[in-house]
């Protein structure tokens, strides 16, 4: 009954309004900061304490170089791992892994082991630690694992610490780990994160021996500022859109939206700085450092940042803080969307992935740095970033393919799907004067020679920043902002990572070789800047990347654009991306095949669901409604004509011929979906020409038959809307 469905709506708006902030005892004077952060990490002071000097230096060396680890030293850190762990009330342990689903992903083992005696002790080996097995048929493998080789194995990963995981009513050891088939292709986002971290470290590192430096390796950097909304969980359990897809399939404009700006660093109010207060309690004690938090632009829209880390790290930080927001949110009666897109019509949520590469004296390899020696050095590393950018566009792309993002990126609101890089009035001076070394003289008449002149102070403030750019230079670092708020960041750093390499790659073979055939360094980068800067030029645009223009413009500029995220992963298979993730050992030729086919299966049946939703929806819940009010209308059309006579109730006739009218269009619109879910179904087996179905004819279907439901959700008496509205989600909470 609708009935019933609107008063239960009702009834979650008047008990939203006895809601009070969840109060969980937090207080830092009682447990300071500095002694719960990391409370939950098997850290580098709890190996220090617990690991025999010898086995503590062998397990650095592995942290640090990569070096494998043996049986014998991965028994003792399992023991004294476990040991820990059960002091802090851990009964199971599991491999902790990130697969093709975007998600994570874990099995528990218990540590107990039958003593033979009828009891038990708990136990951990080597072993366990090191290896898991897993069976890996369930989760996408786009072919590389067929069926009756259902396993698949999980390895430790040590560079990233492990951490327990606690829950109502109990603890979990859980060990990060790479996934991969047993013939040793990866099935993760982990795997070839950490092979592009291995060429980025091993091409930086030949560029600073030709500068000089000392360091023994590079590592890159990853700071995330993850956006979300927040919504009531009374109100988001009875939209079954929200509940099965993660956003909103029907909804009209509510009246207030974002037009006031007034949510955008507004005062937090009680209820979510309380969930923040303890999400931020729980991130602390898993080591994660937590910086920012404050209102979006959106309403219900909030963002946290944490401080910046080491990739791999800050990748798995990263998902640990979507699970940590999600689990909160629950807790604190609320839901917290990562969905790139719940709401039409308002700001979507987005991840900035800000990124920079640091030598192993920890200084900032895109720091300009003071003396010209330090800027001839910074500016190699920023062209090698804009070499990469616009030479392997189409693989960044692939950074950000998601459905969901497909709903944001190029909506005015995030960057559009052409990659091009901002870099700043000052600093986009002084790539052209050293392009116009090579030309005669620049606009200003100087030129730049590097050994000799200095750059200009280059302001690090965020005011002047061009906002609309999908790749941002900010003062020390770049600021990747096409990623979606649900994503992984392993995609979008594995990509840039590799990109970046093969630069660093080339630029270090030229400049070996000119240092060969006997020209200075500072000649040599001379040259290989002016000839660098000149060739990519096309892809530095300091304006608005928001602006109709921009499309055509990036097309003459010879930009690729693929606008959805279909037309992006087809793409992936192109030549010269499988060669460069080949070349630099990130995927093999046969991995870079299976993904592409997982992302299409993956866009598919996400599509699929959105659209049966929205089928299911329209037809049972919407349309039941529309009913009642049809009848309502008729019944009171001929009330009003039987007591006042023909011509009385003109008005409501008028009111009904338009509800009729919508209502038949919109049943209209559902056959039609109904009919491109049927239709996008015939391509059985073919992974591409499904994705492409799905793309072109349920997306299509789906916002028609949508426009006819929101117009009627502004015709109903608001009594009979069965579903919570966007006035109601987005301003009751
Ligand atoms: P905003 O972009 O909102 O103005 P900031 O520029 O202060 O905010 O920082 C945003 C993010 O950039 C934070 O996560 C921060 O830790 C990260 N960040 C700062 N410096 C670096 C760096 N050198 N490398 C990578 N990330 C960094
Ligand atoms: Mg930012």
């Amino acid at each position: 009954m609708n009935g019933n469905r609107s008063s239960s709506r009702r009834k979650a708006i008047a008990r939203i309004g006895k809601t009070r902030p969840l109060s969980v005892g937090i207080d830092y004077r009682r447990e300071p900061l500095q002694e719960i952060f990391g409370a939950l990490v098997f850290d580098q002071a709890q190996m220090a304490a617990r690991l025999p000097k010898d086995v503590f230096q062998r397990l650095q060396n592995t942290i640090r170089d990569g070096y494998p680890l043996d049986i014998s030293v991965a028994d003792v850190v399992a023991n004294a791992m476990k040991e820990w762990a059960v002091e802090m009330g851990a009964t199971h342990y599991t491999h902790w892994f990130q697969p093709m689903t975007g998600t994570t992903a874990e099995k528990h083992d218990s540590f107990v082991w039958p003593a033979g005696d009828g009891r038990v002790i708990c136990e951990f080996s080597g072993k366990s630690l090191i290896k898991g097995e897993s069976d890996a048929s369930s989760f996408p493998s786009g072919g590389i694992r067929s069926t009756f080789e259902a396993r698949g194995y999980t390895a430790w990963d040590p560079r990233s610490p492990a951490f327990i995981q606690e829950s109502h009513n109990g603890r979990t050891l859980c060990v990060p780990t790479a996934f991969c088939s047993y013939t040793g292709e990866c099935l993760d986002r982990k795997t070839p994160l950490l092979r592009s971290l291995e060429a980025l470290s091993k091409h930086a590192q030949r560029i600073l021996k030709l500068f000089g430096s000392a360091s023994t390796h590079v590592s890159a950097n990853l700071g995330a500022e993850q956006e979300y909304f927040l919504v009531d969980r009374q109100l988001f359990l009875q939209r079954p859109d929200l509940v099965n897809t993660g956003r909103t399939l029907f909804g009209a404009r509510p009246p207030k939206g974002q037009e006031l700006e007034d949510h955008y660093y507004g005062s937090i109010r009680g209820r979510v700085l309380a969930f923040m207060m303890d999400v931020e309690k729980r991130l602390y004690r898993l080591g994660i450092p937590a910086k920012t938090r404050h209102n979006e632009v959106a309403p219900a829209q909030f963002e946290l940042a944490q401080v910046f880390e080491e990739c791999n790290i800050a990748t798995d930080h990263n998902m640990l803080t979507m699970e940590t927001l999600r689990g909160t949110a629950r807790d604190h009666g609320m839901v917290c969307l990562l969905h790139e897109k719940p709401f039409k019509g308002l700001n979507g949520s987005g991840k900035h992935c800000n990124w920079s590469m640091s030598d192993s004296f920890g200084n900032n390899l895109l720091d300009p740095g003071e003396t010209p020696r330090e800027n001839a050095q910074f500016l190699v590393f920023l062209s090698a970033v804009i070499r990469a950018v616009h030479r392997h566009a189409g693989m960044l792309r692939l950074g950000t393919t998601g459905p969901g993002n497909d709903h944001r990126l190029g909506g005015f609101e995030a960057p559009p799907a052409i990659f091009s890089i901002y870099l700043g009035a000052q600093l986009a001076e002084v790539v052209e004067s050293i392009v116009s070394g090579s030309q005669g003289a620049n606009r200003t008449g100087d030129t730049m020679r590097i050994g000799v002149s200095t750059l200009p102070p280059l302001p690090r403030d965020a005011t002047d920043r061009n906002r609309t750019s999908p790749v941002a230079f900010t003062g020390n670092k770049f600021e990747f902002r096409a990623v979606g708020a649900s994503q992984s960041t392993a995609p979008m750093v594995f990509v840039l990572n590799t990109a970046v390499a093969a630069a660093l790659d080339h630029f270090a073979n030229e400049l070996e070789a000119d240092i060969a055939a006997g020209r200075s360094l500072n000649e040599a980068v001379q040259n290989l800047l002016q000839k660098e800067f000149s060739k990519h030029m096309p892809v530095i645009f300091n304006g608005d990347n928001y602006a109709e223009s921009w499309p055509l413009e990036a097309a003459r500029r010879g930009l690729p654009n693929f606008p959805d995220s279909v037309s992006a992963i087809e793409h992936f298979t192109d030549l010269d991306t499988v060669d460069v993730l080949q070349r630099y050992g990130v995927l093999s030729n046969r991995e870079v095949h299976s993904r592409a086919h997982i992302l299409l299966e993956g866009y598919a049946a996400t599509i699929n669901i959105d659209g049966r939703m929205a089928l299911d929806m329209g037809r049972t819940i919407l349309l039941p409604a529309v009913f009642s009010w049809q009848r309502d209308l008729a019944a009171t059309v001929s009330g009003l004509e039987n007591a006042l006579g023909q011509g009385a109730a003109e008005g409501q006739k008028a009111l009904l011929q338009k509800v009729c009218r919508e209502a038949d269009s919109f049943m209209q619109a559902l056959d039609s979906l109904e009919q491109a879910l049927e239709a996008s179904g015939t391509h059985k087996g073919d992974a591409q020409a499904t994705a492409r179905a799905c793309r072109d004819l349920i997306v299509p279907a789906m916002a028609a038959a949508r426009e006819h439901a929101d117009a009627l959700e502004m015709l109903l008496d608001d009594h009979l809307w069965p579903v919570p509205k966007y006035r109601e989600l987005l301003w009751l909470y």
